[in-house]
């Protein structure tokens, strides 16, 4: 890798506060100088949302949270927001209710603290995403940045074991293919592989015992440094097959990422061996793809995307809606045959290798 490049550090505060999630959000609510705030919380995570938010100036609480942000409820929500006067927003929940906060931010420029209660990401990137009519849509704002971000591994205590490998191996998903995304840096692999190392050692303390504080903050770490690495780097090959699949087919983001992640791997680092090499030794394997492979095995990932929903008919048109969105500078060649097999193989939960 050539030291000639440019690299932007997005300004964001964050906080790593188990437990003390409830004082750290009103700290930055006050930072703000908010006095009509807004909470986005899904109904699972209403209560806790009103325990973190007790005491603040909140004029409205929006729990209509839905995957992908269909644009009618992101409409929904910026017409709430309107209606009410809301001066900053306030999300708890994962990365869909992260995304609802971040199309409010991007219509009406409010300042959002997020509070994440899975290891997605979101809240640590400046894209949006909205859907509709079966297309989802990204882009950058700094408008959608939340100002600051409040990490308290006892709120993800409850996310349920799988949940949380396939949340986790979102995470993984956006330190691997950080290594070969459009805008890969220096700065932003050394941040994806110590992502991946936290990841890796943290998912199985997770799933071994998933009440446990140690392994969920070295998840959470991990997640958020993962994906500071991708907000940097932009979307490679799987981003793009993942947004396709998601926003197509409207299949859940994060096992879907989990599925079709070896299969990604298994096609790029034969023809990137610095990336395969650093990805190896942050995997504590001999090589990266079995490093990841004993990792999904250890962590019970699901494997097919034929179990997640996805039909076999639909591979010929997903690959031709994939084609046009593949980074020009993928290390492997990327042809409609590779990714109808491609996606073949992880409809059938075929392995890679
Ligand atoms: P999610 O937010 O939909 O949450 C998954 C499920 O977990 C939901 O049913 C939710 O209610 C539940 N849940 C969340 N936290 C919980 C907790 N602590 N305990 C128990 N249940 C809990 O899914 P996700 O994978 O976090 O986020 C997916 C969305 O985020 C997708 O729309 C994806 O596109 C977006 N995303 C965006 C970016 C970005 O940079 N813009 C990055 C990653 C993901």
């Amino acid at each position: 890798m050539s030291l000639r490049f440019e690299h932007e550090t997005l300004g964001q505060r964050v906080r790593f506060a188990p437990g003390g999630a409830a004082a750290a959000v009103r700290e930055e609510v006050e930072r703000l100088g908010a006095t009509r705030v807004m909470t986005i919380a899904a109904p699972g995570r209403a209560t806790l949302a009103e325990r973190l938010t007790a005491g603040l100036p909140v004029v409205l609480v929006h729990d209509e949270v839905v995957m992908h942000v269909p644009v009618a409820v992101a409409e929904r929500a910026r017409a709430a927001a309107e209606e009410h006067g809301a001066d900053a927003v306030v999300c708890v929940g994962g990365g869909s209710t992260t995304g609802l906060a971040k199309a409010v931010a991007l219509a009406l420029a409010l300042p959002v603290v997020a509070v994440p209660t899975t290891y997605a990401g979101s809240e640590a990137t400046d894209v949006w995403g909205l859907t509709e009519r079966a297309r989802k849509t990204t882009g950058t704002d700094p408008r959608v940045l939340p100002r600051a971000v409040v990490y308290d591994a006892t709120l993800t205590v409850s996310l349920p074991v799988d949940l949380s490998v396939t949340s986790g191996l979102n995470a993984v998903a956006h330190c691997v293919d950080s290594l070969w995304a459009p805008r890969a840096d220096p700065i932003n692999t050394a941040l994806a592989v110590e992502g991946l190392r936290a990841l890796v050692s943290g998912l199985p303390r997770v799933v071994d015992d998933p009440q446990g504080l140690l392994g969920r903050e070295e998840v959470l770490y991990g997640a958020y440094v993962a994906a500071v690495a991708f907000a940097s780097a932009g979307s490679g090959l799987h981003h793009k097959i993942c947004h396709v699949l998601g926003g197509r087919y409207d299949l859940p983001h994060a096992p879907t990422h989990a599925v079709v992640l070896p299969h990604v791997l298994a096609l790029n680092a034969p023809a990137a061996p610095q990336a395969q090499a650093l990805l190896a030794t942050a995997f504590g394997s001999s090589t990266a793809t079995e490093g990841l492979r004993s990792l999904r095995r250890r962590v019970e990932a699901p494997r097919a995307l034929r179990d997640l929903g996805f039909r076999e008919e639909d591979i010929p048109a997903a690959a031709e809606a994939i084609l046009p969105v593949v980074p020009a500078d993928n290390p492997a060649a990327v042809t409609a045959g590779v990714l109808q097999q491609l996606l073949h193989d992880a409809w059938e939960g075929a392995d890679p290798a």
